[in-house]
């Protein structure tokens, strides 16, 4: 899923500032999970941006909608269609729901109520990991699927760093994570042990051609090509 985390009040009212009726629209897939864009989190910012207002004296009329995934026009009926009718769509999807949106609402100015973050999972209550930052080119074959791009902090190919302590990757201690985060490399040797693949782990990986992360990257299926 993606991952993001909502904006500060006050920047989000800095944007919409000049606009009266404003559309707040969440999604309901990856930013719900992760608890920043679902129709919870849209009734939350409604409320927190009310009152905002009301305390800088200003009025404003604050409707409020989600949509299963603001991603794919196919479910963006219900919510361009209010678009149309407002001054400005505040979404907290991310930021490819926004654009998705955006495109279709050629008159209605469309503003970002989230920061958007990675691609990711939740590891517990409340904890969301990096877990994949879409390289182009997947490694998680010979890596007992554990990404060694996105886990490891210096996303490593060929093994540990040598910094590692009782497991727990070295950046713990410089940056003070809470919870820390776990070697990467560690957790790769002990799956590829467990599934007895040790012999992808004594390969060596040449390094990657990251000029494809150079440029906006699409995927078009053979089929769909004209
Ligand atoms: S290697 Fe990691 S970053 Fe690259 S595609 Fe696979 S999971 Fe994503
Ligand atoms: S300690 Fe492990 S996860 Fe951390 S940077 Fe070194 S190899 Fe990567």
């Amino acid at each position: 899923m993606i991952v993001g985390t909502r904006k500060a009040i006050a920047e989000i009212q800095a944007m919409i500032r000049g606009y009266d009726r404003i559309l707040i629209a969440g999604c309901d897939t990856c930013v719900a999970e992760c608890a920043a864009g679902g129709r919870k989190e849209v009734a939350e910012l409604a409320a927190a941006l009310q009152l905002a207002f009301c305390q800088a004296g200003e009025t404003k009329e604050v409707q409020e909608i989600s949509v299963d995934r603001q991603c794919i026009h196919e479910f963006l009926l219900d919510v361009v269609e209010a678009g149309e009718k407002v001054d400005a769509v505040l979404s907290i999807a991310c930021g490819a729901g926004v654009q998705a949106l955006a495109a279709r609402l050629p008159k209605t100015p469309v503003f970002p109520g989230l920061n958007t973050l990675f691609i990711g999972e939740t590891s517990e209550r409340g904890v969301w990991q990096e877990n994949c930052r879409g390289c182009g080119d997947c490694m998680l074959a010979v890596t007992g699927g554990i990404c060694p791009v996105s886990r490891c902090a210096k996303s490593l190919f060929n093994g540990p760093c040598g910094g590692a302590s009782n497991g727990m990757c070295e950046i713990n201690i410089s940056k003070k994570l809470d919870p820390p985060v776990p070697c990467a490399w560690q957790q790769i040797y002990e799956r590829l042990q467990a599934l007895d693949q040790m012999d992808a782990f004594m390969k060596i990986v040449p390094p990657k051609d990251w000029s494809q992360g150079e440029q906006p990257r699409r995927v078009i299926r053979p089929d769909q090509q004209s």
